[in-house]
């Protein structure tokens, strides 16, 4: 599956909105830091709207969201680059997820211990991303040591690598992230970051955790945070970690009830869920029988055999085509068959692209 690492300063909330999103109050948060050492991973389903208003015309027997995977990332402090804390540990989770959710603290609260005095959403940033920041310059450094070598005596393709890692290299010791130089770069110096795994190439979304005012009009904090965001054109959550986590142990009625009363549409942890899909560069495409209705997901850009394999790997194999409907089509029309009559079920070959929101059906070979 598709994951997103939560991480951020002790005390700012992530565990409180890790455990609202896996919706699991058993993990109490503890105001000190440390309190969460090995990484947790939970399943969250993704809201789409979109799958009830198929089901409405579908009438299957159950609906079934796809789902993505967060991971909390905990105890992330100054100097983990460096060993501090169980830095070295912490930095290994982050190479292994595929974007990063970074909960910055925007609310003010003498009984919640800053771990460095104040609440300064922007110092914060910068310390999490220095330790990202160090730990590549240390990767880079070392590669670069070993194609020197190479480059000196004549090899082109070393050449050619220590030159990317040099610009790599600059970024760095700029004290800029890698990601925003990632989308125009080359296909070389794309490869070798994804090989050398940069933290900092990841994509980032900001989520300012505020206080229940906060919610309703932005904070100082939060503009900060925004402001800083946009220079490096990541997007920003806002949310009540706090309020999440109780409105995630409501039942359904008293959650409409709660989120009225606190003048939302939804809950923020929709919107958080939704970011993280998008940063991932992911897109849904259905599935619609009388058993189910269901929702999967694939990168963009996925072709309709590797997408049917998603849902089995001999329907990839025997592959014979994709019977496709756009969901605008189907909603527009009200029922398969009137799609069907005007023509609108497409007959898609191996090469086809899946496009978002694509209801799919798969004829293949057993
Ligand atoms: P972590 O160390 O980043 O995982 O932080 P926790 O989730 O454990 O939260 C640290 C403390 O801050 C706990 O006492 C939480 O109850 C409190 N906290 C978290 N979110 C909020 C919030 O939105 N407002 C306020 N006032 N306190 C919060």
């Amino acid at each position: 599956g598709f994951n997103c690492g939560i991480v951020g300063l002790p005390n700012v909330g992530k565990s409180t909105l890790f455990n609202a999103l896996t919706n699991s109050a058993k993990a109490a948060a503890a105001n000190f830091p440390f309190c969460t050492i090995e990484p947790n991973v939970g399943i969250v389903e993704v809201p789409d709207e979109r799958l009830q208003k198929i089901a409405e015309i579908v009438k299957p027997k159950r609906i079934v969201p796809t789902t993505i995977e967060f991971v909390d990332i905990a105890g992330l402090v100054k100097g983990a680059s460096k060993g501090e804390g169980l830095g070295n540990q912490f930095l290994g989770n982050i190479r292994s997820v595929d974007a990063i959710a970074h909960v910055v603290r925007c609310f003010e609260d003498p009984n919640v211990v800053h771990v460095d005095g104040s609440v300064n959403p922007v110092r914060d940033i910068e310390t999490i991303n220095m330790e990202l920041i160090f730990k590549d310059l240390e990767t880079v450094e070392k590669r670069l040591q070993k194609v020197a070598k190479q480059a000196k005596s004549g090899d082109k393709a070393a050449r050619k690598e220590a030159e990317i890692l040099e610009n790599l290299k600059e970024i760095l010791e700029r004290g800029e992230r890698i990601h925003p130089y990632f989308e125009e770069a080359s296909e070389d110096f794309k490869k070798l970051v994804k090989e050398l795994g940069l933290l900092t190439a990841k994509p980032v979304l900001y989520i300012a955790n505020v206080d229940e005012e906060g919610l309703l009009e932005d904070n100082e904090f939060v503009k900060q945070v925004k402001e800083l965001a946009e220079k490096e054109k990541a997007p920003v959550v806002k949310i009540c970690a706090k309020i999440e986590s109780e409105l995630s142990e409501l039942e359904p009625e008293e959650k409409e009830e709660f989120l009225k009363e606190l003048g939302l549409k939804e809950p923020g942890l929709n919107s958080v869920i939704r970011e993280g899909y998008r940063l991932l560069d992911l897109i849904t495409f259905f599935t619609a029988g009388e058993q189910e209705v269901r929702a999967w997901t694939i990168k963009k850009g996925t072709k309709a055999p590797q997408a049917a394999g998603k849902i089995h790997s001999d329907i990839e194999r025997g592959f014979i085509r994709a019977e496709v409907v756009s969901y605008e089509d189907l909603i527009r029309e009200g029922s398969m068959q009137k799609c069907k009559e005007k023509g609108l079920i497409r007959l898609e070959g191996k090469d086809y692209e899946v496009k978002d929101g694509d209801i799919i059906y798969f004829r293949f070979n057993v």
